[in-house]
């Protein structure tokens, strides 16, 4: 978003205006306060200079310009006087509003809402060709509905980099007309196709990857938690990885892997994910799928908590419920509070401490419960054994053995397409097994059905 003068290499920030928008009843898990102290590190992240920021409180927003008439014209006022380019909602504008609030302001400055920042700072971070990809689509997809004249141009800068695609900056120069914002579109249409097909061609490469290292059969655990957390810091304390750590949202955006040992010996993949973040729109999930991905098919989570936040609960809250949209809720999860070594108030830290549940402290930093954090890791991942009966048919042989080398068999039963097998496997198996698993009513039912026969 920062902008390279031709002549030298000096960045030139870009003035932002934050409005926040509090709708009644709504429900939030921060203040409007908050939510937008989170959209200035946002913008500042996406190399924004914050200039000022106001908010409305609203029963429900209005249908042409989200805010009322009264609110846009202070807010034009203050865009004057702080010389800002670009006006930032925190809320999801349509389209239409997005129109309606240009208008309003006079075409002086560029109104964009909290997704397309953050799509602006996807595209600065991705690094990989997926994670290029990925980005790619969603700001597509983002803009079709609010293809104007004044985004043609814009489209276009999108379509020619095939990389760090499409920053929200830049006026563009206005089309010819609404016969070329017809084109514009069919074009964009095209690209959204083309950039699908693409994908999915990476996407097929990295799952044959990642089938690949299930084989080798090294659990993973993944670093969940909302952005800023520590997970980066984790990883890099853990491993050489040096991953790129800043108190910036976002940093990272596509999952990085690394080996780690634990203390008993058995070794561990650790796979630090993007941060989560709260109001982050569906099409922004979906934009994030290598990494959720890595998180659904790992065997353990560490959930990294800044502790020494204000709003650490709801934090933990709104990344538990992205959990649960990507099905990840059912994997063992270890709450890891962070940054402890900030906490130098003994009775504060325990207070705050004591308000998460089974949860292990550490500091990132200098290592504090970081190694306490990985036996209690190792014990999860090849101590815990959970009882299961299991009816695997004869075609997945490899999971029947994985049962004969890892688990603990109390009864096996051959039957004529696969065997009954009751006893107990290592947690981290649980997404192996979980497939095969068989309730005694349903073993009883089948088996009445003839759906199940003994051999001879
Ligand atoms: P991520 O977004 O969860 O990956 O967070 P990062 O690992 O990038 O860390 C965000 C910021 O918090 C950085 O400035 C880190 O230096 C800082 N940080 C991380 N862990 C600790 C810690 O244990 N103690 C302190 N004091 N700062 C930390
Ligand atoms: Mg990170």
């Amino acid at each position: 978003m920062a902008k390279k003068t031709p002549e030298n290499t000096r960045m030139i920030k870009e003035n932002a205006f934050l409005v926040g928008v509090d709708i009644y009843n709504q429900h939030n898990w921060l203040t409007v306060e908050d939510s937008l102290e989170e959209l200035s590190l946002l913008a500042d992240t996406a190399g924004l200079d914050v200039v000022g920021e106001t908010y409305q409180s609203l029963s429900q927003p209005h249908a042409d310009t989200y805010i009322g008439s009264g609110k846009i014209e202070e807010i034009r006022a203050l865009v004057r006087e702080t010389s800002a380019q670009i006006v930032i909602f925190d809320n999801e504008l349509s389209p239409r509003h997005q129109r309606e609030l240009e208008k309003r302001f006079l075409d002086e400055v560029r109104v964009i809402d909290r997704t397309a920042l953050i799509l602006d700072i996807f595209a600065q971070h991705a690094s990989t060709r997926e994670g290029i990809l990925q980005v790619e689509l969603a700001q597509y997809e983002y803009r079709l509905p609010r293809l104007t004249r004044a985004w043609t141009h814009l489209a276009r800068q999108a379509g020619g980099g095939g990389g760090r695609t499409g920053s929200v900056g830049g006026v563009g120069l206005r089309g010819p007309g609404e016969t070329q914002l017809e084109i514009d579109r069919r074009e964009i249409r095209t690209k959204i196709s083309n950039l699908k097909q693409e994908l999915e061609k990476v996407r097929s490469h990295r799952s044959r990857y990642r089938l690949q290292r299930k084989r080798s059969q090294i659990p993973t655990i993944a670093l969940v938690g909302y952005t800023n957390a520590g997970k980066s810091t984790l990883l890099n304390k853990l491993t050489d990885a040096s991953v790129y750590v800043a108190n910036q949202l976002f940093a990272t955006m596509d999952p990085t892997t690394r080996r780690v040992q634990l203390p008993d010996g058995h070794a561990c993949l650790l796979t630090d994910t993007v941060g989560f973040i709260q109001k982050l729109p569906t099409q922004l999930i979906a934009a994030f799928r290598a990494t959720l991905e890595e998180i659904s098919e790992a065997d353990l989570l560490f959930h990294v908590v800044d502790i020494t936040h204000p709003n650490a609960q709801s934090q933990w809250q709104s990344v538990q419920e992205t959990l649960q949209l990507i099905e990840a809720d059912q994997i063992p999860c270890i709450t890891v509070l962070n940054k402890i070594d900030k906490l130098t108030n003994p009775e504060t830290a325990e207070t705050v401490i004591s308000s998460f549940k089974d949860a292990v402290a550490i500091s990132a930093l200098d290592g504090m419960g970081v190694s306490n954090l990985l036996q209690v890791a190792e014990k999860e991942l090849f101590f815990r054994y959970i009882p299961v009966t299991v009816f695997i048919p004869y075609q997945h042989g490899r999971t029947i053995s994985i049962f004969h080398e890892q688990g603990k068999i109390d009864a096996i039963d051959h039957k004529r397409t696969g065997v009954m097998i009751t006893g107990s496997i290592p947690f981290r198996y649980l997404n192996t097994f979980e497939p095969f698993f068989k309730l005694q009513d349903e073993i009883e039912d089948a088996e009445e059905n003839g759906f199940i026969e003994n051999i001879g």
